[in-house]
């Protein structure tokens, strides 16, 4: 017995070593290349899960794997003791994306939220005249924005929040696309709204456009903020660069992660012009944000994004794409309910728990992932192709056709 190839594997360094925490897969994935994948046992994936939405170009793009490889060898990480030209770049860029205003770079999607968090607070200061009065977030009932307590305080799902209260004080939430339950939660406390523009954990339930306008209203008639998380719908996901731009709103904050440095760990604040002043030195601050290393693969994602028409591609890719699975719920109507979503971030109502259908799906070799209230969500890469579209619909179908 060769002493160099008894290593232990990975599920028993995971049993004996890693926190119990996340309900994992039994595959360890080793390799990736476009939207596919492969485990230690050389079994291949469409991987339609892409990392929870992050993996927006696939796996290892040449050009993003060349600037991130590039960028290692040059200069990796500073602090934000000191500038460096790619954060200065990347805010540039995300700022023609956003509109007039400035950016805070962070490392997560949790840890953009919080910034939103801070940013109400200081906007109730400004509005109120003084601290602790002006404070309230109204968010949406099956929201989703991090497991920070900030966060899971705007999350109001009993799963994410039991075991963790007293959470922080000061949110409401009202019912999604019912603008009046919103306006009916305002009072001189509120300083902001805060919403996905597509709910992804909570089970891919989009605004309307009406009501996103709506909030809007809302907001500017009481001067709220209108703070948007578009941490998993934003970065083209849905064939705009954010999805609010369907609904043709300007939000006053946005909150990004995911997609935005196609697997590198990133997150960012944008806020309107008028109220980038609210934060001043010393007020806010992470070690990692903005490295040149984070930022270089952020670059890399925005170029890719641009150059190969990434945008148009998923608003035309996603059509048939939707309209076939769309037809599994005439097709398998006992299993599949509904379709919700866009572009390439949708999710399939369920008649019951999804997860021995994500099983079923991963042992006929494509990957997906859950939601909340019994959804599966498909999240292709941006750059998946027509044939891998395809691809999905098949094993889609062979699985739902053997369950039926
Ligand atoms: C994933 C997600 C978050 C949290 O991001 P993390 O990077 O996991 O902290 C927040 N909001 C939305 C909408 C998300 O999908």
């Amino acid at each position: 017995m060769q002493e160099s190839i008894m290593r232990t594997s990975s599920a028993d360094l995971y049993d004996a070593y890693v926190l119990k925490n996340y309900a994992r897969a039994p595959i360890t994935l080793v390799r990736g290349k476009g939207s596919r994948v492969w485990d230690d046992q050389g079994n291949g994936y469409l991987d339609f899960s892409s990392g929870l939405a992050v993996s927006a170009l696939g796996h290892c793009h040449p050009h993003w794997v060349a600037a991130v490889q590039r960028q290692a060898g040059e200069l990796i990480h500073t602090s934000n003791l000191f500038r460096n030209p790619n954060q200065a770049e990347l805010a540039k860029r995300l700022a023609g994306y956003c509109g007039p205003g400035r950016l805070f770079f962070c490392n997560s999607g949790a840890e953009a939220n919080e910034t939103l968090l801070k940013l109400a607070r200081l906007h109730g200061i400004r509005k109120s005249g003084e601290e602790g009065k002006c404070f309230h977030v109204i968010c949406a009932q099956r929201a989703f924005h991090g497991r920070t307590f900030g966060g899971m305080s705007a999350t109001p799902q009993e799963k994410i929040q039991k075991g963790f209260r007293p959470l922080v004080p000061g949110f409401a939430f009202g019912e999604l696309n019912n603008l009046e339950s919103f306006a009916a939660l305002v009072d001189e406390r509120t300083a902001a709204i805060f919403v996905e523009t597509i709910q992804g954990e909570g089970g891919v339930n989009p605004c309307t456009p009406e009501f996103l306008a709506g909030l809007r209203q809302l907001c500017d008639r009481n001067n709220l903020l209108l703070m948007i998380d578009e941490v998993q719908c934003g970065i083209g996901r849905t064939g705009r660069f954010f999805a609010f731009e369907h609904a043709g709103i300007r939000p006053d904050a946005i909150g990004m992660a995911k997609g935005l440095a196609g697997g590198f760990p990133i997150g960012a604040m944008w806020v309107s012009e008028r109220s980038a002043e609210l934060f001043q030195p010393g007020m806010h601050g992470t070690t990692f944000g903005g490295t040149p290393l984070a930022c270089a693969a952020a670059l890399a994602v925005l170029d890719v994004i641009e150059r190969e028409k990434l945008l148009a591609h998923v608003t035309r890719e996603s059509v048939p794409w939707i309209e076939a699975v769309t037809r599994f719920s005439t097709d398998f109507p006992a299993v599949v309910k509904g379709v919700r979503g866009r572009g390439f971030m949708i999710g399939l109502q369920l008649a019951d728990d999804p997860a021995p259908l994500v099983t079923a799906l991963r042992e006929r070799g494509l990957l997906t992932a859950a939601a909340g209230g019994n959804v599966i969500r498909m999240l292709p890469p941006l750059n998946a192709t027509a044939d891998e579209l395809r691809l999905s619909v098949e094993i889609f179908r062979s699985v739902l056709s053997a369950k039926a």
